[in-house]
């Protein structure tokens, strides 16, 4: 039977002993949202802070993304980077994004507490959301064997897993941080497997109906860059989209440019991305980012059995090569 895994009791007990640590200045964790039935993230810094953290199956976020951006904080004339470490708590997919972004030193193993959470699913807040579209919380779900138990507003629901749980654990792989100081609970075994049974229809199409298919989602994008900057792996100092000497993007919402725009990105992620899912969970415009993050994954596996975040002893894919490296491709 498929239960709740992570006893908070215990959660908080480490996260005293963690941030109580002198070299130690923060710890990333999750806390009740605002709204609905949204976990969001919390940043701890205090013992007295801890009280607040929680995991639940409404925890979606990849934290792994604020390791970056706290790395490189813009700092006030006269002060310096404080480099104690910073804790931070992972499920198996996000513990991935750590093990790609030390293996593209983006900074060292020492530098990072992992708590590291066995997890067997999470929700899909879009799908929660059209489930229950009049619930305001803060609300509160559990996972008790195949189903998910919601909470708020004075009712209680229970809902069939494989009606909200997220696309990504219905082939979680790794259901297991891949690294970690401490685990938060028993390991979970591998319970699914994944086929691209997702990308096969897009694949089969020709190239003039992948570019009609491609050109109406494209046509779609607003450019907030939710995508790119919700992504773990894409953390470069600047951006070459932000660019502007010389300028290899403009930042006009049309076709071209957004076509552009995505093309560039799922290249520059291709054997990098972990498959967190996170692109297109927040993207507001409702465009399938994830087919092509798949598609791109699934050839990188195939042509260079390579997968990112796997492996903390291995090189980055564009940095590597072998003379047995397939070219047939290359046209
Ligand atoms: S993909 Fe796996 S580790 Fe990630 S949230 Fe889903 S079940 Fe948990
Ligand atoms: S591209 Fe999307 S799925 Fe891949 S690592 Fe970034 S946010 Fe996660
Ligand atoms: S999140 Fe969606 S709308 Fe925003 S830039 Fe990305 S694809 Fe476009």
């Amino acid at each position: 039977m498929v239960e709740q895994l992570i006893d908070t009791d215990k959660l908080k007990k480490i996260a005293e002993e963690v941030i109580s640590r002198e070299d130690v200045r923060l710890l990333i964790g999750y806390r009740k949202g605002t709204f609905g039935f949204r976990m969001r993230p919390a940043f701890v810094e205090e013992v007295s802070e801890v009280g607040e953290l929680e995991f639940t199956p409404a925890c979606v976020n990849n934290l792994a993304t604020y390791l970056t951006n706290y790395e490189r904080p813009p700092l006030p004339r006269g002060t310096t980077n404080d480099t104690r470490k910073v804790a931070v708590m992972v499920k198996g997919c996000d513990s991935r994004a750590l093990l790609q972004q030390m293996v593209e030193l983006a900074y060292k193993r020492d530098d990072v507490i992992i708590l590291g959470i066995p997890c067997n699913g999470v929700i899909d807040p879009a799908k929660v959301d059209k489930r229950f579209p009049e619930a305001k919380g803060p609300g509160d779900v559990k996972r008790e064997g195949d189903n998910f138990t919601f909470s708020a507003d004075g009712k209680t629901e229970t809902v069939p897993a494989a009606e909200v749980i997220a696309d990504k654990c219905t082939r979680c792989r790794y259901p297991t941080p891949l690294v970690y100081d401490e685990l938060l609970a028993p390991e979970v075994e591998r319970f699914a497997d994944d086929t691209y049974e997702d990308i096969a229809g897009l694949e089969k199409r020709g190239s003039d109906e992948k570019w009609a298919y491609w050109e109406e989602k494209f046509s779609r994008c607003v450019r907030c860059y939710g995508c790119r900057n919700v992504c773990p792996m894409c953390y470069c100092d600047e951006c070459v989209l932000d660019r502007l000497s010389p300028q290899w993007m403009r930042r006009s919402v049309d076709i071209s440019e957004n076509t552009a725009y995505h093309i560039s990105r799922a290249y520059h992620l291709a054997g990098r991305c972990i498959q967190c899912g996170e692109c297109q969970r927040v993207c507001p415009m409702d465009i399938p980012i994830m087919e092509m993050n798949r598609k791109f994954y699934k050839d990188v596996a195939e042509f260079y059995e390579y997968e990112p975040g796997t492996d903390a002893e291995e090189k980055p894919l564009l940095s590597i090569f072998s003379v047995d490296d397939k070219e047939d491709f290359i046209l």
